[in-house]
């Protein structure tokens, strides 16, 4: 009897053992089945998250190569730009060659406004862009970034827009310190030359320039001109002085007197007229300047390295 209930207590306690030992695995497989679960669906959702950036991915690199293709046809625009003007150029320049050698009866007027951008320039490029006429802007920057005749007008953009509507930019020097060290010697006249070159390299993204004019003239480097002439033959530039002008300088009294001083300076078959563009005078005239020279059959052209005006 004792012997049968004994086998029946360890029957009892092997049953306990094998229950608690089942209860164990349960719980640790329900345990672990969990945590698969929210493994696999970290993985399911990171799988998903990657797709995605993938996508953005393959999106944002057909749009850089849309943009890569864009640059290419842009350099293309300013390759084509470049080539037209260089023919422009050379076109003019046979016309001048048949001019000087007597073959061309034709005449070149090359209209010049130095001493801007002042805030009135905007008003001078008006009046050429209604008459369909490019010229020249010797341009200085003594005044910083704003215009000479309104200190409150930022005049920095006027550079492109010389650039835009097909002038040609040229360096009068950035200082156009006449009297005030331009011609100490002919490295601080130099140093103005290059300042104002890396102005215009600035404001315009690039407008590399290669002419320029003396303030006041070739006259006022006195003995330093042949060194300076020098220096910027070596730089790449050549220079140019004028032959007409309506004495808009200084001294003029009323729009009749620079027309008057305008007329009496054109007669030769290729000329290079001086003008300012801070000028009420010529402001007012040039529509009638720009009419005189045409009736008397001038072509007007921006100047150009190359041309024969301008001094090597
Ligand atoms: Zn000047």
């Amino acid at each position: 009897m004792a012997k049968r209930s004994r086998k029946i207590k360890k029957f009892v306690v092997f049953e306990l053992i094998f229950l608690f030992l089942i209860i164990i695995c349960l719980g640790l497989y329900f345990y672990f089945e969990n945590e698969t679960k929210t493994n696999k669906k970290i993985y399911y959702d990171l799988k998903n998250e990657v797709k995605t950036k993938n996508k953005e991915l393959d999106e944002r690199n057909s749009k850089l190569s849309l943009l890569d293709e864009k640059i290419e046809t842009y350099k293309d625009i300013d390759n084509s730009i470049n080539k037209i003007r260089s023919d422009y150029f050379k076109a003019i320049k046979d016309l001048e060659d048949k001019i000087i050698s007597g073959q061309s009866n034709k005449k070149i007027a090359y209209m010049t406004f130095d001493d801007g951008p002042y805030f009135n320039t905007y008003k001078v490029l008006d009046i050429l862009d209604k008459y369909n006429v490019k010229a020249t802007f010797f341009t200085i920057s003594a005044n910083g970034q704003y215009c000479h005749d309104n200190k409150t007008e930022d005049c920095f953009k006027l550079y492109k827009e010389y650039v835009k509507r097909g002038h040609t930019i040229a360096n009068h020097t950035y200082t156009h310190a006449i009297f005030k060290g331009l011609y100490s010697s002919s490295d601080s006249f130099m140093e103005a030359i290059i300042k104002q070159e890396e102005h215009i390299k600035a404001q315009t993204g690039g407008y590399v320039t290669n002419i320029t004019r003396f303030p006041g003239g070739s006259a006022s480097a006195g003995k330093l001109k042949n060194d300076i002439i020098a220096k910027l033959r070596n730089r790449g530039y050549g220079w140019v002085d004028w032959s007409a002008g309506d004495g808009d300088g200084g001294g003029l009294s009323s729009n009749e007197q620079a027309f008057a001083n305008f007329k009496s300076t054109i007669n030769d078959s290729i000329e290079v007229i001086l003008f300012h563009d801070y000028s009420k005078y010529t402001t007012a005239i040039l529509p009638d300047v720009i009419n005189y020279l045409k009736e008397n059959e001038y072509e007007i052209y921006p100047l150009f390295y190359e041309s024969n005006k301008i001094n090597k």
